[in-house]
């Protein structure tokens, strides 16, 4: 019995074996982060930590023209003052174009994968639904191509490579926003592993490196909700265990402002003024984790975690004199 209760509380149980807990955070270092992105981190780090798990960076930075490298260097030095660098060096997702060429492959054996040469503006111009994220639900119009049809396309266009979804189902039980479930047909159609300048999708790499890197709980914004199932899928087709997911309220600041990157949100500034303790115990106030903004370290709001009091309407950020 207590065996069982001690696995319950320090890991997941696959099979009756016991899966270490590894969470992770995972930005794109498109431009200093912001408190919503700083939010991400902790909560990754204190509910693997509360688990005994470990907790591990990866940069996003597949679309190096947004995200150059000292961008990437700004982000990991901003995690270590806070002491939220990982437990391991991270993986850079720039680096690991032949591991997701090798899931591909992967991806190719057990699914359609088919070259897609549909313009941005044909794919808009076209009567498909649309998707939160700005994109549509593609119709599956270069599924239906024959060979001579995709030689004759190719001497004028570089195609994208999308999967075929099925018309399938997919449901989870997220930690904070419930049972989500989305028929992958309806909701975004065949997408794309592979853009026409070669450069791997956010899908594919995300599904890949968590499932590479054993991960077993993803805590991020709730605006990659709606991709979490197409990622689900994938690490299915690929044989890979899907982690739990977390996915917490998106950050405002007081007038219900969603902070942004690039609109002086950033947290290097902060960083300059406050200590780490205090950027830590304001973040975890702000989650409804700490009753107080006053100074907090690491292994005390470790201590004080759970998922119950982590707010899940909305978390305000109060905005240095603005
Ligand atoms: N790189 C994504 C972002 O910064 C998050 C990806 C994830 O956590 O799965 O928005």
């Amino acid at each position: 019995m207590e065996d069982r209760a001690a696995e319950k509380k320090s890991g997941r149980q696959t099979d009756g074996l016991l899966a270490p807990v590894v969470g992770r955070f995972a930005p794109t270092p498109s431009g200093e982060p912001h408190a919503g992105n700083l939010l991400c981190a902790l909560l990754s780090y204190l509910s693997a930590k509360k688990k005994g798990g470990a907790y591990l960076v990866r940069i996003e930075d597949l679309d190096v023209a947004r995200c150059p490298r000292a961008a990437g260097e700004k982000l990991l030095a901003t995690l270590a003052y806070l002491g939220l660098q990982g437990d391991a060096p991270p993986l850079w997702q720039s680096e690991r174009g032949n591991v997701y060429r090798a899931k591909e492959d992967v991806l190719r054996g057990v699914a359609e994968v088919y070259p897609c040469y549909c313009t941005r503006a044909a794919l808009h111009a076209a009567e498909a639904p649309r998707l939160r994220d700005g994109g549509v639900v593609y119709a599956g119009t270069c599924r239906k191509r024959s060979e001579s049809e995709r030689a004759q396309l190719e001497k004028t266009r570089k195609p994208c490579y999308r999967i075929a979804v099925p018309d399938e189902r997919i449901c989870f039980a997220d930690g904070v926003a419930g049972v989500y479930e989305q028929n992958l047909r309806e909701a975004c159609g065949d997408f794309i592993l592979r853009r026409s300048d070669g450069v791997y999708a956010y899908q594919l790499a995300v599904a890949v490196d968590d499932g590479e890197s054993g991960v077993t709980e993803v805590v991020r914004g709730n605006d990659l909700l709606t991709s979490t199932p197409r990622q689900i899928w994938l690490m299915r087709l690929l044989g890979y265990r899907p982690p739990a997911y977390y996915h917490i309220p998106l950050v405002c600041d007081p007038a219900g402002r969603k902070l942004s990157k690039s609109e002086g949100d950033g947290m290097a500034r902060l960083c300059d003024r406050m200590s780490p303790q205090q950027i830590l115990g304001k973040l975890a106030y702000a989650a409804g984790v700490w009753p107080q903004p006053c100074p907090a370290t690491l292994r005390e709001l470790t201590d004080a975690f759970a998922w119950d009091n982590v707010r899940k309407d909305k978390i305000v950020w109060q905005t240095e004199s603005k």
